[in-house]
């Protein structure tokens, strides 16, 4: 069964019922092994199935006065153009927390921002806050060495460092190429949870998350007619790794139960099989990844050895830290069509 998405291009995948915070146990820790637990490298193959653009952040006006378009530039490594480990350690972590009972980041609360809706609008509705309570016990609190949710004892919290390396993916044949996407906004606040208008300043409160974000959009649509602005509209170019690429990046881990190993597969899209979606665009046809094959050494071994991908991805379905039904809402999501 595939998850409505209540606003084009995302779908949201539920809160837990709870987060899952436990003592920080001894081997959540990266600087000494722990009998009984999992350390070894992945060697990854990733193809893009879509084209990925991970900006830098920079942007320059090209093309003549009738093509004019902003270029987003794509980060490079040297002259590499490349996806940082960061941000592929983001995205797993993000897929990680939501098939898990961990806590979450929530937008700022209290903050008014503004809202492109013409239904809104109309009226005279301009903003939208999210209160206080809208995320109320799954903020991002936890802290070693207190009690840690499943994602914070994994890739880290306030005090904690990680015990998983992720390096940049790099191209097997490196090449950029450039794709054009429609102006993309801020998401919409609005979207995001359950909505009341508060009469006495006239904002939108949303007032409970639907949940997690995560992109879906595959169709090359333009941005609904309704926004406000329309007419300030001017579609961007990207600098994109076309999709095809081939790309090979590194995760190594150390101290791992077989659960956290099984969600890390889940996290990776290999067990069960799903893909991930990154960097800009993703709406937009943009960002999906697949990882098309790996090899894996334990720690202080020197062949590899294959993963015994049914019998971790079972350790993580039996432990109290997966949660099933958000894994099956993810797998659904982030499928082939993604
Ligand atoms: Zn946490």
């Amino acid at each position: 069964m595939k998850p409505t998405s209540p606003a084009p291009g995302y779908a949201f995948i539920p809160l837990p019922e709870r987060v899952d915070r436990q003592p920080r146990p001894a081997y959540a820790a990266h600087d000494r092994r722990h009998q009984g637990t999992h350390a070894g490298t992945l060697r990854l193959t990733w193809l893009a199935e879509q084209p990925i653009h991970v900006g830098t952040g920079f942007k320059r006006l090209v093309g003549d006065r009738n093509t004019r378009a902003i270029l987003r530039e794509h980060v490079r490594l040297g002259d590499v153009p490349c996806i940082p480990g960061s941000s592929l350690k983001g995205v797993l972590r993000a897929r990680f927390e939501a098939v898990t009972h961990s806590c979450f980041d929530p937008p700022k609360r209290d903050v008014r921002v503004k809202t492109r809706s013409t239904t809104f609008n109309e009226r005279g509705i301009n903003h939208a806050v999210l209160t206080a309570d809208a995320a109320r016990g799954f903020e991002r609190t936890c802290r070693s060495p207190g009690p840690l949710c499943p994602a914070c004892a994994l890739f880290g919290a306030l005090n904690l460092r990680s015990r998983l390396v992720v390096t940049d993916a790099r191209p097997a044949v490196p090449t950029l190429d450039s794709h054009t996407i429609p102006e993309q906004f801020a998401p919409n606040l609005h979207h995001a949870g359950r909505l009341r208008v508060r009469e006495s300043d006239n904002v939108l409160e949303v007032q409970r998350l639907h949940g997690r974000k995560f992109a879906v959009g595959r169709d090359e649509r333009p941005p609904p007619s309704n926004y406000a602005h329309v007419a300030d509209q001017r579609p961007q170019r990207l600098e994109i790794l076309p999709a095809g690429t081939h790309l090979h990046s590194e995760l190594r881990y150390t101290n791992l139960t077989a659960a956290e190993l099984g969600g890390l597969l889940a996290a990776l899209g290999l067990a069960p099989r799903s893909r991930l979606k990154l960097g800009g665009g993703k709406c937009h046809g943009l960002g999906r990844l697949f990882l098309a094959a790996h090899t894996h050494r334990p720690r202080g071994k020197h062949d590899d050895e294959p993963l015994d991908l049914d019998g971790y991805a079972h350790a993580f379905a039996r432990s109290p830290a997966c949660h099933a039904a958000n894994l099956a809402r993810l797998v659904a999501l982030h499928g082939e069509d993604c």
